[in-house]
């Protein structure tokens, strides 16, 4: 694989508006560390395990950014260091990280991941849901967390036009929370089949993986 000449090629492709997220689950240090030298400082992870590890074995300027479902007991882990959680899906989970948070005494920034998809495999939570978790008390009351923005994973499909229209539809909604949430900033969508599509429909953060490191090996 040539990772870092992959690097190299988004950061001269991406508008410099938006961010590359390297989604580097199931590789080792290694190819990490490949990206790295070539002056990748944003990795994405899915699994709390793996992220924590590889942050204690790597260089401390690099952002960590957890894009996977995370389950309530696993924040713990993170919140010394996490950046982004990108796939917050409900408010007892805002609450755990709220938590977590403080006890680290910061605060850590959060996107809702919103579901657009219409595969019943994806998480996250209908616009309505999200627009009634940021109008509720409970949630005003959480110091320590900040909602940076919105995420969603398109359907997986060769229906371009499909994908764009359910980018369009995401981008509607990052706008119209915007209007009362200063706080949105990033709208997180496009991977490496379909990060032109979401380029082209207002994304400010592409989490490429396999483009990238090449295939994932599972076992
Ligand atoms: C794995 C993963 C990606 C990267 O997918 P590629 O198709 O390999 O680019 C992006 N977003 C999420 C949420 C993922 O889990």
């Amino acid at each position: 694989m040539h990772i870092a000449e992959k690097i190299k090629e988004y950061t001269t492709l991406l508008p410099s508006a938006i961010s590359l997220i390297a989604v580097s689950k199931t590789k080792p240090v290694a190819d990490l560390m490949e990206a790295y030298e070539v002056g990748q400082r944003i990795f994405g992870e899915n699994k709390v395990q793996e992220m924590t590890s590889k942050w204690k074995e790597m260089p401390k300027d690099i952002e960590w950014h957890m894009i996977g479902h995370v389950q309530s007991n696993k924040v713990k882990y993170m919140a010394p260091f996490v950046d982004l959680i990108h796939a917050v899906d409900s408010l007892k989970l805002l609450k755990e990280i709220n938590k977590q948070a403080k006890n680290n005494d910061r605060t850590i920034r959060c996107l809702v991941q919103i579901k657009i998809a219409q595969e019943d495999s994806k998480f996250g939570m209908s616009w309505n849901e999200a627009l009634e978790l940021l109008a509720s008390e409970t949630f005003k009351s959480l110091e320590n967390i900040e909602i940076a923005g919105l995420m969603g994973m398109a359907t997986f499909t060769e229906n371009t036009s499909q994908i764009e229209q359910e980018f369009k539809k995401l981008k509607g909604f990052f706008d119209e929370g915007k209007k009362n949430n200063p706080s949105f900033k990033e709208l997180s969508m496009g991977m490496s089949s379909d990060y032109n599509i979401a380029i082209k429909n207002g994304s400010t953060m592409v989490r490429i993986g396999s483009d990238i490191f090449g295939a994932r090996n599972y076992n």
